[in-house]
């Protein structure tokens, strides 16, 4: 058997004929298919104002960007994520505040932000971690009347719900990846979703440079349109022949979903019978798509995380350290924060297992097979 993946993208012809087509016309800078890909993915999830960039973390940028978020501010932030989200705080000359995650969905709570907001917290800075909606009722209820701005890392998040709905729809402001290792890909490519009008045009227009008209506009104009550079921007841009890509992959996202869901259930069955393991799961305010499904070991178990890793590996099945913890990285050394025992626990024992579209049950089995084993004590 092949090595299994830990995750691979579920791109195909359709794609292929997009991107191709997007070449074919000749246009393939951020023009008419980045426009389009905004407003299906604003219809799809509900959000207001869609601004297609170059990834997430520009996304989280130019979010911390329009908030206008500066030095001396604080953004609380779980120490538990991708490095970008914290990374973000600091591109804007912010501090990063280092809170705790939720041991059962590995999400902010409003327990663990609460303690740490402060006069100067200007934004929580909320993950769905791996898909897993976090609760953000009890979060936006805390920081609403003290007019501090959450911010949804929805990085992992396309195609979850929270409260019946998509993770995104109505949020004030969300930004989503499409990077292959998350659900819905367009190489690289990121989207800001936000309710407030002027948010997305100040990221529209920061995306491009901080000029006044866009490219696209300029070229379609009748009249010759002089642009004038209103702010200091960055080269944020999403492609035409990306956007094409997104387009295509949109139309597959309830698919994808499905297909993840149907896998991850049979994981939990299966895995119900190695003792003390925790496993992702729905909260009991949404739905995860299972971006990433991940397992906690328990105390105990007769394997270390690292070796159950190596095992793995030796039985041809790619897996990866589950979440990592930015606290615990040189580049963040430098930042006090109190206990995050959750944060660590979960860093140190959990560890994400191969799900995908196109992985097949005996594969999955077969991992199944190699944590059976080594929960058992046999190799
Ligand atoms: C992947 C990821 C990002 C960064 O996304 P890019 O599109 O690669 O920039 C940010 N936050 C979280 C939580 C992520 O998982």
């Amino acid at each position: 058997m092949d090595r299994i993946p830990v995750i691979v993208p579920w791109l195909g012809a359709e794609e292929a004929e997009a991107a191709s087509n997007a070449i074919a016309s000749g246009w393939i800078a951020q023009g008419p298919r980045v426009a389009a890909f905004e407003r299906a993915f604003a219809r799809a999830v509900g959000g207001l104002h869609a601004v297609a960039l170059s990834s997430c973390t520009a996304a989280l940028h130019l979010a911390m960007v329009a908030v206008g978020v500066r030095p001396g501010d604080e953004v609380v932030v779980p120490s538990l994520s991708f490095i970008a989200t914290a990374n973000a705080v600091r591109y804007v000359g912010a501090t990063p505040v280092f809170a705790d995650v939720d041991g059962r969905t590995g999400n902010l709570s409003a327990e663990t932000v609460q303690p740490l907001l402060t006069e100067a917290t200007k934004v929580v800075l909320v993950v769905h971690q791996g898909g897993v909606p976090a609760p953000l009722d009890e979060i936006r209820a805390l920081c609403e009347p003290l007019g501090i701005v959450v911010l949804e890392d929805a990085a992992c998040a396309v195609g979850s719900t929270y409260d019946g709905r998509p993770v995104g729809d109505a949020s004030e402001l969300a930004v989503f990846s499409f990077h292959p290792r998350k659900l819905l890909t367009t190489g690289e490519g990121g989207m800001l979703l936000t309710t407030r009008l002027e948010w997305a045009e100040r990221a529209r227009r920061l995306r491009e440079h901080g000029m006044s008209v866009s490219a696209a506009a300029r070229h379609a104009s009748g009249s010759v349109v002089l642009e004038e550079y209103v702010e200091t921007g960055w080269n944020y841009r999403m492609t035409d022949v990306q956007a094409a890509v997104g387009l295509v992959q949109l139309g597959k996202l309830g698919e994808l979903v499905s297909r993840r869901r149907e896998l991850a259930g049979r994981y939990r069955q299966r895995l119900a019978e190695v003792d003390g393991l925790q496993v992702v799961t729905d909260p009991p305010w949404g739905t995860t798509n299972y971006q990433s499904f991940w397992v906690v070991l328990p105390e105990g178990f007769p394997v270390g995380r690292n070796e159950l890793l190596q095992r793995l590996l030796d039985e041809g099945v790619s897996a990866r350290r589950g979440i990592m913890a930015a606290h615990l990285e040189p580049a963040y050394a430098d930042v006090a924060h109190g206990p995050l025992p959750e944060t660590e626990r979960l860093t140190r024992r959990s560890l994400i297992l191969p799900l995908f579209h196109q992985l097949t049950e005996a594969q999955q089995d077969h991992v199944v097979d190699v944590l059976v084993r080594a929960a058992n004590g046999s190799g």
